[in-house]
């Protein structure tokens, strides 16, 4: 029925100079996505738009698939004709109307586009003979050029096209477009849904997740490694740190008091990030936090926390309710995986009355308990790092 699908994109499109570079980040990044999945995929720009033939192939996994292109605002399923002959296009009209609305009560215009202007049909008179036969042929259908509910597009090239739904895309910016982010990846429902947020701006990544062996279980690393999967269905190929926190946990725990431990082990996670982030070229820290969600995202603790790195951290999340974030998950398909129950390495070494209102001078105080053995025990996390790589399988 559908043999191409026209790709709209709105931001992309008002780059002025740069317009081309997002243009042919955008064209590479559909065809990637399209490699995953089986079918012939020709993809190339025109006039604005990306535009996607397609033979061999299943309409719903496609349209899936697009979906997940960042930088994509529209996906116009399109007819593409054999004959360019007048009749047949007027005759193709009537058939698509036809076949695509079941239900004939609604208001319609026909728009036709000449950019082959060899063809000698004005596009008006297109509009007016192909208006006229759809009302011929369905006359609970009416006509209204002002706010039609439905508008037949009628593209004539090298080949006459026809096209007149829009599936929403996810919008966002091409990727690849904006350098790559390290994000702080937990086993939680919120940092999945921070690094697609940011990603959805153009941003690669990779990831670290803090583990805490024999305290947090292999399914729990498990867990976040589907959790990366998932989010690498839009972003790409991720890699993942796995680091081994338990002895500077078990460390900041005999030396300092246990109120703070939160905070502190938080101080020595933005560390470790900050430290991955520059060997790897990655350009800011992406985390879940959300303003007062819990004892270690008040703004006291978010101001101790972020004091401890010297990168720029992104916290998309900043001012969402939790509720906000757990819609955002379902639709991600992250919140299934993010509410297993497998323990989390913060929650293992938590205070029964964490500090809300940490002061930074006393953190840093407190902070001075931890000897040079702290650098030594840094030193091994990061050599000690195991980095897997996921979502690459498909490509
Ligand atoms: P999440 O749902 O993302 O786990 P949370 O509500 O549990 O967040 P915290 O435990 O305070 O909140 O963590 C805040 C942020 O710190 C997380 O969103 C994540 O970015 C990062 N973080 C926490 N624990 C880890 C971990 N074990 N490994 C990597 N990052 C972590
Ligand atoms: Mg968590």
């Amino acid at each position: 029925m559908f043999q191409a699908f026209l790709l709209k994109y709105a931001e992309v499109g008002v780059k002025g100079k740069n317009r081309y570079v997002f243009e042919d980040a955008l064209v590479r990044n559909v065809k990637k996505h399209l490699e995953k999945i089986s079918g012939e995929f020709d993809v190339s720009k025109i006039n604005g738009r990306v535009f996607v033939q397609c033979a061999n192939y299943d309409y719903e996994e496609t349209v899936e698939e697009l979906k997940k292109v960042f930088g994509v605002v529209g996906i116009c399923p399109v007819r593409v004709l054999d004959s360019m002959d007048h009749d047949d296009v007027v005759k193709a009209a009537v058939e698509f109307i036809g076949e695509n609305y079941p239900d004939k009560n609604f208001s319609f215009k026909v728009e036709t586009r000449r950019a082959n202007k060899s063809y000698p049909i004005p596009s008006m008179t297109m509009d007016a003979d192909a208006g006229e036969a759809i009302l011929m042929a369905y006359p609970e259908t009416h006509v209204d050029v002002h706010n039609p509910e439905v508008r037949l597009h009628i593209e004539v090239r090298e080949t006459v096209f026809m096209y007149s739904k829009t599936i929403k895309g996810c919008g966002g910016m091409p990727l690849g477009t904006n350098g790559r982010a390290l994000l702080l990846l937990s086993g939680g429902i919120d940092s999945p849904v921070a690094g697609y947020m940011v990603s959805r701006r153009g941003v690669e990544l990779d990831a670290v997740y803090f583990n805490a062996p024999p305290y947090t279980s292999e399914r729990a690393k498990q867990k976040v490694m589907d959790l990366a999967r998932q989010i690498s269905k839009w972003t790409g190929p991720i890699h993942l740190h796995i680091i081994n926190f338990t002895d500077i946990q078990l460390y900041i725990y005999e030396k300092c008091p246990h109120d703070e431990l939160t905070i502190i082990m938080r101080r020595y996670m933005m560390r470790i990030a900050e430290h991955i982030a520059r060997q790897n070229d990655l350009l800011g820290l992406i985390t879940g936090e959300s303003i007062g969600q819990v004892a270690s995202q008040t703004m006291k603790s978010l101001f101790c926390t972020d004091e401890a790195c010297n990168i720029p951290v992104y916290r998309p999340l900043i001012g969402f309710d939790k509720q906000d974030i757990i819609d955002l998950s379902e639709k991600l398909g992250t919140y299934e995986t993010s509410i297993l129950p497998y323990e989390d390495c913060c929650t293992i070494f938590v205070a029964k009355h964490p500090v809300t209102k940490p002061n930074l001078n006393i953190i840093k105080k407190s902070e001075t308990k931890l000897d040079e053995k702290i650098d030594e025990l840094f030193k091994t996390a990061i050599e000690t790092d195991e980095v897997v790589l996921i979502g690459n399988e498909e490509r």
